[in-house]
């Protein structure tokens, strides 16, 4: 922490965020759109952008079937989903509307169908369209099920691309993306921040920590109160050969369960054109335990001492169970795939690259569904931003740009 700061030079106007995932990049940008001759530095630990959840995802562009209508989820993704096809379109990514089927398989699964079409309804989602069983074959001919919802503008993209763009985006606006820089401490003197890092430090009027997985653990450093704690879940994916991959279009997805924030085990077309399965939802050993061997004994300690987490798995343990049989057995995990689509077989599936979901967990064990947004003196973070953070990022960012005063031009700060 020794490092003399390095003040921003745009003055009053000088802001650190710290995490350069695609929240952090996307603040970084919007903060130079707004506010033009600012000083932004985007502080990143690893040595390239994105390398967590944003480069670890499905991919998918929500279109907001899910989201209590009126919430931050909702808001943000019906408005961060135009807004990232127009970033898309304006740096040539990119987006492939390859629609979403929600498939019921069962009879029992009938209400909360027509529950989801409701909500997605309340959403505005465009397109919808409730099929019964016989069309389902109509948009994905190998998927089978007694009904389905279709969302035909849900899409898919690269976000790792998306997270570059906006760093480049960043710099040509004049702000600095610092890598293999980890935030290790704050110093706050009067109206200025001291941000300490692995290579020196910053001076800002404002930080922003959008540090996803280690958002906690950042934001302490700033004093803030240690809950709500974020845990990692794995969300494992195996990924089709490509005879199987040419049985599914689009997206298919199962009825997810509305007590969880997750959606079940769904198949996924890729940019790329690669298909996967998964991601299941399996507690993470080490909050970046990308492999089942990843075990951070300290981490461990702190999740297996929480009241919180003791609290949750009590209240999830037919689902840690379910989730875990997944992740031990191939031949279980495509089980679930082939409620979908039926001619699916284990010969069919390669382990790909699993991610690790960012989740906050409330005190008795909830896994917190909305944004959450703390703020201590001059260091704002971001608590909580699961899935669809990533298709929500550009509108998260305008919500912060408000949070913390930073007004469009022409608009009062805090109108
Ligand atoms: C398996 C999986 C599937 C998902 N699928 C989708 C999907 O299909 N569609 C969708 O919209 N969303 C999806 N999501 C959610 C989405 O990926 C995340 O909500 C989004 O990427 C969050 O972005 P972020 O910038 O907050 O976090 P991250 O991308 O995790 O970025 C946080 C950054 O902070 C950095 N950092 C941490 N600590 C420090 C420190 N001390 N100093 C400096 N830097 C630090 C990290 O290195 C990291 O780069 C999925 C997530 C997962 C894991």
């Amino acid at each position: 922490m020794s490092a003399a700061p390095r003040a921003g030079a745009g003055g009053e106007d000088a802001f650190c965020v710290v995490g350069g995932g695609i929240v952090g990049l996307a603040l970084a940008r919007e903060l130079l759109v707004r506010r033009p001759d600012s000083a932004v530095t985007v502080l990143e630990k690893e040595a390239l952008v994105g390398a967590h959840q944003t480069g670890h995802n499905s991919g998918v562009v929500h279109a907001g079937l899910y989201y209590a209508p009126g919430s931050l989820k909702a808001l943000l993704c019906a408005r961060g989903r135009s807004l990232l096809r127009e970033f898309c379109s304006e740096h040539h990514i990119e987006v492939l509307e390859c629609g979403k089927l929600v498939i019921a398989t069962r009879q029992g699964e009938l209400e909360r169908l027509h529950a989801l079409h409701r909500r997605a309804e309340a959403n505005e989602v465009p397109g919808l369209r409730l099929l019964g069983g016989s069309e389902i074959a109509d948009i994905e001919p190998h998927a089978v099920g007694i009904a389905a919802l279709h969302s035909p503008r849900t899409a898919i993209v690269d976000y790792g691309a998306v997270a570059r763009a906006l760093a480049a985006d960043v710099a040509r606006r004049g702000g600095r993306v610092l890598t293999n820089a980890e935030v290790v401490g704050f110093t706050v003197k009067g109206d200025w921040v001291d941000v300490h890092h692995s290579t020196g430090a910053e001076r800002a009027r404002r930080v922003v920590v959008c540090a996803g997985l280690q958002a906690d653990r950042v934001s302490a450093l700033a004093g803030d109160v240690p809950e709500p704690g974020v845990v990692g879940f794995r969300g494992e994916y195996l990924r089709l050969v490509p005879r199987a991959a040419e049985l599914v279009r689009g997206l298919i997805y199962p009825l997810a369960d509305p007590r969880l924030p997750f959606l079940g085990i769904h198949i996924t077309r890729k940019i790329d054109g690669t298909v996967e399965l998964g991601p299941n939802a399996v507690l993470a050993l080490a909050r970046e335990g990308y492999r089942r061997r990843d075990i951070d004994p300290s981490y461990l300690v702190g999740v297996l001492r929480s009241r919180s987490l003791r609290a949750l798995l009590r209240r999830y343990w037919v689902h840690t169970i379910e989730e875990g049989v997944t992740s031990l057995s191939t031949r279980a995990f495509v089980h679930r795939a082939r409620r979908l689509v039926p001619e699916l077989s284990v010969n069919d599936v390669e382990r790909a690259p699993a991610g690790v979901r960012a989740q906050a967990l409330g005190p008795n064990g909830e896994l917190v569904d909305d944004f959450v947004v703390n703020r201590v003196g001059p260091v704002t973070t971001v608590r909580n931003a699961p899935s669809p953070a990533a298709t929500s990022s550009l509108a998260i960012a305008e919500h912060l740009c408000e949070e913390i005063g930073v007004a469009v031009a022409g608009r009062s700060e805090h109108g």
